[in-house]
């Protein structure tokens, strides 16, 4: 059985420009050729902060 490797995206906090989170992009039409920004807890900032997608 040969799995499709889906690529995995790294989200960066937009403040400290820390990568925080890894996720992988789902291949949904809503989301295809989109940017990933999402409102997610920085460690490093320790608040909420807006993170989005690092290109590698
Ligand atoms: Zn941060």
């Amino acid at each position: 059985m040969a799995k499709k490797k889906k690529p995995i995206i790294r989200l960066r906090c937009d403040v400290c420009k820390e990568i925080n989170y890894y996720t992988r992009k789902s291949h949904d039409a809503t989301t295809e050729g989109k940017k990933l920004e999402l409102k997610k807890f920085c460690t490093n900032c320790r608040k909420h902060t807006l993170h989005k997608e690092a290109k590698k």
